[in-house]
């Protein structure tokens, strides 16, 4: 991936999109030009998508990447998706540790790890996904949460190119709540010490993206937030126009 400073917009689709659904990727890549490289796109379509989007992407400044993947290679996991496929299929990166793959499908920091790990077995970037739940919020745990999270989720070894981290609050995620950008800044602060204490230089410089209810209206704010390196944005990506306010709203 490119300059590792450059923020970056990725737009995760989840359960969402059909062939047709190529039209709003085009409406993405014909806006992408305007924004003058301010920052880096990134759409991450459901699997059935990613060959036919790499294809229409490959000339244009929009990334490609996929919602998660399996730690195996190759192998009697029916259907999973390995990293190999994905990067087979032109994906350049992978989200792992969505909250909905922790929640819906038991996944944990080890596991998620693994499939970082996957990731950059293959050339992927990994964009590794902590966050806590309301409940947690509540307790005032959010700090020991991700602390957990970031310490069990991420590989051993990485580079500012390969790995980026989102914080994604769990409550914050489609329900239209966004924390304040006073506490986005606190755990983005702590989550760089933590990057920057693990990895050296390169941790300095690995995007930390938010995620969670990010929309054109709210972007400009939370994008401005230090250690905010862009955002990973469900709902509001799905239209082109939405997640193109979002990126014209970078620094
Ligand atoms: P949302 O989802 O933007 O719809 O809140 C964010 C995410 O789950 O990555």
């Amino acid at each position: 991936m490119a300059d590792p400073v450059r923020p970056l917009i990725a737009g995760n689709w989840k359960m969402n999109g059909l062939r047709r659904s190529a039209a709003e990727l085009r409406s993405i890549m014909a806006g992408a030009a305007a924004l003058a490289g301010k920052a880096d796109l990134m759409i991450c379509p459901p699997a059935t998508l990613l060959a036919e989007f790499a294809a229409l992407a490959a000339n244009s400044p929009v990334i490609i990447g996929a919602q998660d993947c399996h730690p195996e290679p190759s192998g009697a996991f029916t259907g999973d998706i390995s990293a190999e496929m994905l990067a087979d299929a032109g994906a350049k990166a992978v989200i792992v540790g969505h909250s909905e793959r922790r929640t819906l499908h038991g996944e944990s920091d080890d596991l998620v790890r693994r499939k970082a790990e996957a990731a950059h077995r293959t050339g992927l970037a990994a964009i590794v996904c902590i966050g806590e739940t309301r409940a947690e919020r509540e307790a005032r745990e959010t700090v020991a949460v991700v602390r957990r999270q970031i310490d069990g989720s991420l590989p051993a070894r990485a580079t500012e190119s390969n790995l980026i981290v989102a914080y994604e609050p769990v409550w914050a995620i489609g329900s239209g709540l966004t924390p304040t950008p006073e506490d986005v800044a606190e755990i983005h602060e702590f989550l760089r010490q933590r990057l920057t204490s693990r990895y050296g230089t390169a941790g300095g410089r690995m995007r930390l993206l938010y995620g969670g209810s990010v929309k054109a209206a709210n972007a400009g704010a939370l994008l401005k937030v230090a250690n905010v390196n862009g955002a990973l944005v469900g709902g509001a990506s799905l239209a082109a126009s939405e997640f193109l306010g979002i990126a014209a709203a970078c620094r």
